[in-house]
Formats: structure tokens, sequence, C-alpha cells
């Protein structure tokens, strides 16, 4: 059987790593850029690793537990929590277990009242019992801001915590975003923190293409359309398929979150720790800062450090992050050189999570992507999969 896949983006890849898992690996992937990994890439430059838009893995993952092999990515981890700056002042909001004085620093200086950590421990307790198909498959259709609102949260916990916190994590500023995708993140988070591979993000696709086989992907080769026995790529040529899966969103379709991640190159770190850095700031651009070669030292091959601020939106100024940088770490920041900028400006899909996903089209072309799923890692490998399932079965 000969199955032509359009995208070598997780969706994709996900996708031929099971056909091929199952013994199906007369495949081809069209992929119209020179790498794999589509939303995942990393650019090495001047001894620097840069994931293009800042991204994690969150190793809890369901999907890609059951493919990845981590102990090859050599998750490099971040702390559990984050440090909070707002008007001049750190809050700190460490995780439990990061130890005693961890948890007595959040009790005694954390953002929020005594009552709002009692909800937080309540719902980590809840989210924690609760599977990944019951959060999903709830019926309640509400936006992750109501949700928090509904549980108790004082606002001052909100506005210091969460909403900086999930604007980083959904790429949008109103927390909007369906709960179920907060309910899902916040039970991955608490469950096994955020880590990068130590070789940069772009290991993640690697460990795909390299089970799949490089010589499966035709790079440099868009295709212009499909249906469900043949595709026609840029060059003219057309050719038939027993199956066609398009793992893309080739017609463009919904909208998408947009976020700039600035890299700078600094002499001395502004702080030494492995936690992510919120902005709390009133009138902020800047969502969060990451001293990334703190966390992942091959980040910086160079003898500096790296450090990743993002902002939701799209920002051409680099000052904008400069202004928000000084107001939380000073003067220092004046010192630091911008490596590389990024504006992506399709990032994460807005979901709508009442459409249920279908991997075969009533055209019988097969479909997948984060897109039609959940805008994460999790959401493209879950579709990848459910999809190479559904060819399987009709085999
Ligand atoms: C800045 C940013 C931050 C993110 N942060 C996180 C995070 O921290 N954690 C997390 O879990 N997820 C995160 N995500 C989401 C995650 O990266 C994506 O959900 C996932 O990589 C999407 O994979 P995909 O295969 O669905 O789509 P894509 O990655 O978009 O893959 C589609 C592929 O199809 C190719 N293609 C498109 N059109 C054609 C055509 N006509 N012919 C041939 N090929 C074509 C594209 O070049 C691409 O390679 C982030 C995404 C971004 C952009």
């Amino acid at each position: 059987m000969k199955i032509g896949i359009i995208g070598a983006g997780l969706s994709g890849l996900t996708c031929g790593w099971y056909l091929k898992k199952n013994s199906i690996d007369d495949i081809i992937i069209f992929e119209s850029s020179e790498k794999a990994g589509g939303k995942i890439k990393t650019d090495r430059i001047d001894g620097f690793q840069l994931d293009r838009g800042f991204q994690v893995l969150l190793p809890a993952y369901p999907e890609t537990k059951k493919v990845l092999n981590y102990d090859k990515l050599q998750l490099q981890r971040f702390h559990k929590g984050s440090l909070i700056y707002k008007n001049n002042k750190k809050i700190p909001f460490y995780d439990p277990e990061n130890g005693f004085k961890a948890l007595l620093k959040t009790v005694v200086n954390g953002p929020g009242s005594l009552i709002d950590k009692l909800i937080l421990l309540k719902l980590k307790w809840t989210i924690g019992r609760l599977s990944v198909e019951k959060i999903f498959n709830s019926k309640k259709t509400i936006t992750s801001l109501e949700y928090l609102r509904e549980l108790g949260f004082s606002e001052r916990i909100i506005e210091d915590f969460w909403i900086p916190f999930y604007q980083g994590v959904f790429l949008e500023n109103t927390l909007d975003t369906d709960s179920r995708m907060l309910q899902f993140t916040f039970k991955m988070f608490a469950e096994d923190g955020a880590a990068v591979p130590k070789e940069g993000m772009d290991a993640i696709p690697r460990q795909l293409v390299d089970y799949i086989g490089v010589d499966k992907i035709r790079f440099n080769t868009k295709v212009l359309h499909y249906d469900n026995k043949s595709i026609t790529t840029s060059d003219g040529k057309t050719e038939s398929f027993d199956k066609v899966v398009l793992a893309c969103n080739i017609s463009k379709n919904g909208n998408y979150h947009t976020v700039t991640n600035n890299y700078f190159e600094t002499e001395k770190l502004p702080i030494d720790t492995k936690h992510v850095i919120l902005n709390a700031n009133p009138n902020r651009v800047i969502n969060n800062v990451v001293m990334i070669s703190n966390v992942a030292p091959n980040y910086s091959r160079n003898g500096k450090h790296l450090i990743s601020v993002s902002a939701n939106g799209i920002h051409l100024e680099v000052d904008d992050f400069l202004t928000d940088l000084k107001s939380i770490f000073g003067l220092e920041v004046a010192n630091w050189k911008l490596v590389k900028s990024y504006i992506i400006s399709e990032a994460l899909p807005v979901i709508n999570f009442e459409k249920k996903y279908k991997p075969l089209s009533p055209e019988g072309v097969f479909c997948c992507g984060d897109h039609l799923l959940q805008g994460s890692i999790n959401g493209a490998m879950e579709s990848g999969r459910r999809t190479a399932e559904e060819i399987i079965k009709g085999v």
C-alpha cells in the first residue's frame, strides 16, 4: 500500500512513524520547506541553539511518551513553578517539590492569599485524578479565565500568576482559550514539569525522521493539489497513491495566535535561575524571560549566556522589549546584545473544542495537524497517531 503524506511537521511525521511501526513503509512525505519539523525548528548561529519561538516539551504528554525516547533526547529540565516580577518586587511561586525552603518562600511571599494557595492545592489534587480523556470529553465550555474565577481564585493571584503564566502557554493575553486546555496543561506541568532536549527542540522531529528514514521525505516540494488518490506538486508532477494524508493546514483555515521571540546574549546573568520568569507588571509587552542556557547549557557553546524573551503579538521594535526588560532587571540590560528575532504569525491555532476531530474527511482524504485537535506537541502527535490508526484499520 502506497501512502502520500503532505507535511513533515510533527503530525505528518507521527503518522509516518505509526505506519512504519505497523509495517506500512511505502510512504512519501512531501515537505515544502528545506527541513522536517514544521513549527519545531532550531537554528544554530554563532555557537547558540535558537528554537524558532520559545517552546517546551511537557514530558508528561501521553502522546510523546508513546513515541519518543526521552533518554536519547537528554531532557534538560526547568525548575517547577515560576518567579514573578511585579512593581520592582520578586514574587516566588515555587512548586513544593523544589524543597521545604521553596515551599516556605511561596507560602510567605508567594502571590495571592492563603485561600488562593489552598484552592491551588485542591485543583492540583482534583486534576491529578482526572484522566486526559475525561478532561477533553467534558461537555463544559467556558474560557480559562471564567474557569479560574469559578474556582474562587482572587483577582490578585489571577493577575499576578495565572494570566502572566498562561499568556506564555496559550500565546494570547485574555485567557479566552477553552478551560479544558488549561486543565490539561496544568495537569501536565504538575505531573512532570517542562523540559527542552539537550540538542534543541528540533531533536524531537529528528528522532521521528531517524526512525522513518530521511529518504522517505521529499524536501522543498510544495503540494499544489491533492485528492484521495493523487498528489500534484509545484514541479508539475502528479503521483498516485492508495491513500493520501493531509498533515498541514494547506488552505490556511482558522485563526492563529502570534508571538515574537527575541534572543539576547550576555556575559553576565541578571539572575541565576532555572525557573520561567513571568512579567506581571501592568502595561507590559513581554510575557516571560528564560535563562535558557542556564536550563540547557548546550544552548550556548561560546561561553556567553543565552536569554529567551517572548511577547505575544508582532513586535518589530526591540526597544519595546528592552524597556520592559529594564523595568525588571535594571540598567544592566543595556549590555545585552540581540542575537535574533523571530516573529511567528501562525503560532498556535485557535481551536473550537465543540468541533470533533475526524481523521477521515468525507472526500476520503485522511487529515491530521494541531489545527484540527489542540495547538500543542501532544495535539499534533495525537492527530498523527489517530490518522495512522484509521489507515491501518482499513488495511
Ligand atoms: C512559537 C511556538 C511555540 C509553541 N510552544 C509550544 C510549547 O511550548 N509546547 C507545545 O506542546 N507546543 C507548542 N507549540 C505548538 C507545536 O509546536 C505545534 O502544535 C506542532 O509543532 C504542530 O505540528 P503540525 O504537524 O500540526 O503542524 P506544522 O508544524 O505546521 O507542520 C506542517 C508542515 O507542513 C508543511 N506544509 C505546509 N503546506 C505544505 C504544502 N502545500 N506542501 C508541502 N508541505 C506543506 C509545512 O512546511 C510544515 O512542515 C508552539 C508552537 C509555536 C509556533
